[in-house]
């Protein structure tokens, strides 16, 4: 078993190299967010996106939103559970195969845990001209394993592992005790 802040320092060392080394190999033939016109596009488009994310992962976002003012970090949770609502995302059956708008897009700012808490996913995917220049995808899968053998050294009795991002995000809201 893994107390879960050292865990999380665990998983933060994990995704900065994963980030470190999808930039340095992939991302420069990526088309450039910051020019992109249809900027967010990628994260609220609620027929492609479906990111998954464990609860160690969602305690990481946690922390990270746990930064802003309470007021924002209410209004991201209410958008959390408007998701679940909206998108009739569930934590049983195929969760992949429902779609939503990801609550952490803040238009103006980007994806509000960018820097910090990242999903895999999410760092893995950027818009690319030639599917050549894409990450092969074991690449992820490595990293996810990762994540969950660490999740499950910090929950072992929790069976919940990846839910869509918006379910984790209602689970571990401030307002909930138990999960
Ligand atoms: S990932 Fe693609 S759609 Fe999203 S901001 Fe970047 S270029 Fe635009
Ligand atoms: S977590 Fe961030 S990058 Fe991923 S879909 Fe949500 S806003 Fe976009």
């Amino acid at each position: 078993m893994l107390p879960e802040t050292k865990a999380l320092d665990e998983l933060g060392k994990l995704k900065r190299d994963y980030r470190d080394f999808i930039k340095t190999n992939y991302e420069h033939r990526a088309q450039n967010c910051a020019i992109c016109p249809v900027q967010g596009a990628c994260c609220l488009d609620a027929h492609f996106v479906n990111v998954h994310i464990t609860r160690l992962e969602a305690a990481a976002i946690r922390k990270t939103l746990g930064k802003l003012s309470a007021e924002k970090q209410k209004e991201i949770y209410r958008r959390a559970q408007e998701a679940v609502e909206k998108y009739d995302l569930k934590t049983t059956g195929d969760t992949f195969a429902r779609t939503f708008a990801c609550p952490l897009f803040e238009t103006g700012v980007g994806c509000l845990v960018h820097s910090e808490s990242k999903p895999a996913a999410c760092i893995s995917h950027a818009c690319y001209e030639n599917k050549a220049d894409l990450p092969p995808e074991f690449f992820q899968a490595e990293i996810e394993n990762k994540i969950e053998r660490l999740n499950k050294r910090v929950y072992r009795r929790n069976a919940l592992t990846w839910l869509p991002l918006p379910v984790w995000l209602s689970l571990i809201s401030s307002t909930t005790k138990e999960i």
